[in-house]
């Protein structure tokens, strides 16, 4: 018992990879695992080669995915450093939310791409934490188009 802990993750089981004929847009998420990229639809994870990224692309989102990854495990750990990736986390300006914007930008010269903004469960948010217009609905969350920032809103019934 737990000492798959000490181990190489597994390869992401097919059932949670996207099968979607289509992608027509990304989400940038960290989750856990060396791809950060979920389609917009069934929010699954995207094989790079269903989206013709360049090697230039892919350098880009691995190296984002392990710089917000370090920032985001400080959080989980909810130790000493537990408020300062918070902070992070939560601040447009930081070095982590940045690399994602300038990430997603760059990606979406091949694809529309969005940052899921960091949020804890229960939270909301009506506004975009750049640009401070209100977000629209779209995919099964809210969004800003312009800035290309996904907030994960949960719907109210
Ligand atoms: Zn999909
Ligand atoms: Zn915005």
């Amino acid at each position: 018992m737990g000492n798959h802990r000490l181990q190489p993750p597994a390869p992401t089981p097919a059932d949670e990879l996207c099968e979607c004929l289509s992608v027509t847009a990304v989400l940038l998420c960290y989750a856990l695992v060396p791809n950060p990229l979920r389609c917009a639809t069934c929010n699954k994870e995207v094989i790079p080669e269903k989206l013709r990224l360049t090697a230039a692309q892919i350098e880009m989102v691995a190296g984002w995915n392990n710089f917000y990854g370090s920032v985001y495990r400080l959080w989980l750990d909810s130790g000493e450093y537990e408020n300062w990736a918070k902070t992070e986390l939560n601040t447009i300006a930081s070095p982590v939310n940045q690399r994602g914007i300038k990430c997603c930008e760059t990606l979406s010269e091949t694809i529309p791409v969005y940052l899921w903004w960091f949020q804890e469960y229960g939270e909301r948010r009506d506004r975009c934490p750049n640009c401070n217009h209100r977000l629209i609905a779209a995919f099964n969350w809210d969004i800003c188009e312009s800035c290309r920032i996904l907030v994960p809103n949960e719907r109210l019934e």
